[in-house]
């Protein structure tokens, strides 16, 4: 692969790192759909691949224009999801390993460790990540393995700051893993932060188009531990198909332009909202008034990122009222994608969601924001007006 080091990323995605198909001259990758490779009569395999559970060029393809994307010199590994992805890193530690994971993160990782973390024999305990003394105090030297951060946060947008907490879990020789699915390397690249390993839901702004499901995995360093990740996706099976890969490609060239006018219109809609009526808070750390606004306004570069949170002054019924009133923003899980979204988060989460049955997740979009605007104050002053007799949509996979 040509890489470029010295281009900016934003024309490395645009170009997908600038190669042309060796063979037909084009600028479009190829889509390489076989399963196996053929062997050579001496044994040996032309490029060293076997079989597509452990190798595809076009997995390679986005993995080495995501790697670009996060940090010059990483490597990368695709999974089937970012669920896949997640749950490699933490079934690559070993039984009794201690594990400290952020208290507010995205429910899937959280309901993934309350179910299976315990039969793994993993030691798993929730910590406040924004408090550093809470965090150096969960520390367990010698048998805290892994830190898992997320930030900012779902779906309060909590920030963390990822030099301090990566001084702090060095010190104690601890590992740190930060989900960047949110952020994205648009705005924040962990790795140059002192991260040592970056998780996505790649079916979020990566992709961009909601229409793949995938995951990525990305290491500082290729040591045992990115190898036990590998042979757990090569072995596991989590791998995604090929033309996954290619759309995950296709999607990611667009990168930068999505992810920057995403959170230009997030920003905007924030600034509108903090002093509506109708709302008690909007959660989002572009604003000044959000906690974690120095730190995400120092480790967070050209914007804040697309997601935001609503809190309904009227409680469950006037969000549940102003869920159903909206006409642009469309009512689904999910993030990420070119149309914004709107969901009622703790109903999608279930009983032990932490989330205050107040609040309402946007993901905002690419549309004209003019038009989100509008749609976001028609349904607020509905939902002021009107209470609704429909009780919240019983628990889905909301993501
Ligand atoms: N991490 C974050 C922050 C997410 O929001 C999600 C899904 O919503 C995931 C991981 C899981 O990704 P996937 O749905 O691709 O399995």
């Amino acid at each position: 692969m040509q890489h470029r080091p010295s281009l900016s990323p934003e024309t490395l995605a645009a170009q997908a790192l600038g190669d042309v198909d060796p063979l037909s001259g084009g600028l479009t990758p190829a889509i390489n759909p076989s399963t196996n490779y053929e062997q050579q009569p001496d044994g040996s395999y032309r490029q060293d691949r076997v079989y597509t559970r452990a190798d595809n060029p076009t997995y390679e393809t986005a993995e080495g224009l995501l790697a670009a994307l996060e940090g010059a010199g990483c490597a990368c590994a695709l999974f089937a999801s970012g669920m896949a992805a997640a749950t490699a890193v933490f079934q690559s530690l070993l039984p009794g390993d201690h594990v400290l994971v952020s208290r507010v993160l995205y429910w899937g990782v959280r309901k993934w460790l309350a179910e299976f973390a315990l039969t793994w024999g993993l030691d798993v305990e929730f910590v406040d990540t924004t408090d550093l003394d809470a965090l150096e105090s969960a520390i367990r030297p010698g048998r805290t393995r892994l830190l898992w951060v997320e930030t900012p946060a779902n779906p309060m947008w909590e920030i963390t700051d990822l030099v301090a907490v990566c001084e702090l879990a060095h010190a104690a020789g601890v590992r740190v893993t930060v989900d960047n699915t949110v952020a994205t390397p648009v705005h924040t690249r962990p790795l140059e932060l002192g991260a040592d390993l970056v998780v996505h839901s790649a079916t979020k702004y990566l992709n961009g188009h909601s229409d793949v499901l995938a995951g990525a995995v990305l290491t500082a360093r290729r040591d045992p531990f990115w190898e036990r990740i590998r042979s757990w996706r090569r072995n596991a099976g989590a791998v995604l198909g090929p033309f996954e890969a290619w759309l995950l490609q296709r999607g990611m060239r667009t990168l930068f332009l999505r992810v920057r006018r995403a959170s230009d219109s997030a920003m905007t809609i924030a600034r509108h909202l903090q002093e509506h009526p109708a709302l008690m808070a909007v959660l989002y750390p572009g604003l000044a008034s959000h906690p974690g606004h120095e730190i995400a306004a120092r480790q967070m570069r050209g914007g804040f990122g697309g997601m935001l949170s609503i809190r309904l002054t009227g409680g469950a019924e006037q969000a549940m009222a102003a869920l159903a009133a909206v006409r642009v923003f469309k009512r689904a899980t999910s993030l990420g994608g070119v149309e914004s979204l709107i969901e009622h988060r703790r109903s999608q989460e279930g009983p032990s969601s932490p989330v205050p049955d107040d609040l309402l997740r946007l993901s905002i979009g690419i549309e004209a924001p003019e038009d989100l605007l509008a749609d976001l104050d028609a349904a607020l002053d509905a939902a002021r007006r009107t209470a609704p007799a429909a009780a919240p949509p019983a628990q889905t996979l909301g993501s």
